[in-house]
């Protein structure tokens, strides 16, 4: 077990059905830092990001989480001590407005109380949200609906964040803008693990890296230390670090 890791995985193996996914991957995420998982596709990132939020179960090894064993526990018990995960997807009610989506989760965290200071909160984090506060979340743009999910995840200050693919697809200055909100969540002490295609962005933000490759941790260390020709080989996949 490592000393003051938020979040661990130890010698974690996953499949699906017969299909073996992961091979004894170890990942420590200490407080209030970013882990990026990189690797090429089909590499095995999605499923750790997934085992790391409950959403997949593994066949063998230990999930911690602040030190106590939570393996095998399913989502929603992970997302009640603190996990939040965010996906790509655009998890938010289409026909509601911007401001209504963020209420009714707001809502049910902090009560009819809270719901003024975590609006608040939001809309510190996510400007452009403040000026769609009206719009139905169905007529924003895909960068939009993506902040809007993301909104209705960090205003609840989760112990631990995995984003995985958050900038998938979307244009370099929301891309950006949503790394500086990422930043602003990590500043105020949530571990955070990102899946990233980018691999640039992936190492400007994170503390540490971990590079998959066929399901097993092929290079693991400070992103810093992490060179772009070495990296630019362990994402070209097997072949291209073979020899
Ligand atoms: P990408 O960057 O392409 O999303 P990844 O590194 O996130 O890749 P995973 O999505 O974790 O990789 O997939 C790891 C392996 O598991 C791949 O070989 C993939 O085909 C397989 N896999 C993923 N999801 C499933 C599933 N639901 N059923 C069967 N196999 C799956």
């Amino acid at each position: 077990m490592t000393a003051d890791a938020m979040l661990e995985l130890e010698q974690i193996s996953a499949a699906y059905g017969p299909f073996r996914a992961l091979f004894d991957v170890n990942l420590a995420v200490p407080a209030n830092s970013a882990v990026a998982l990189v690797g090429p596709n089909g590499a095995g990132k999605t499923t750790v990001a997934r085992v790391c939020s409950g959403l997949l179960a593994p066949t063998s090894g230990t999930v911690r989480l602040d030190g106590q064993d939570v393996t095998g526990l399913p989502a929603y018990e992970l997302a009640r001590r603190g996990v939040a995960h965010a996906n790509e997807g655009r998890s938010v009610f289409a026909s509601l407005t911007v401001e209504e989506n963020l209420t009714l989760t707001f809502r049910q965290a902090f009560g009819r109380s809270g719901v003024a200071a975590a609006l608040d909160r939001a809309y510190e984090l996510f400007s452009r949200l403040r000026e769609r506060r009206q719009q139905f979340a169905g007529s924003l743009s895909g960068g939009e609906q993506r902040m809007l999910a993301l909104a209705r995840v960090v205003v609840l200050e989760p112990a631990v964040l995995i984003a995985d693919e958050l900038s998938l697809g979307l244009a370099p200055t929301v891309a950006q803008e949503v790394y500086r909100v990422l930043d602003k969540v990590r500043a105020a002490g949530t571990s955070v693990v990102i899946v990233e295609q980018h691999l640039d962005r992936a190492l400007a933000f994170a503390d540490r890296a971990i590079v998959l490759d066929t399901g097993e941790v092929v290079w693991e260390g400070p992103s810093a230390e992490l060179d772009s020709d070495q990296a630019a080989a362990f994402l070209a996949g097997p072949t291209a670090t073979a020899g």
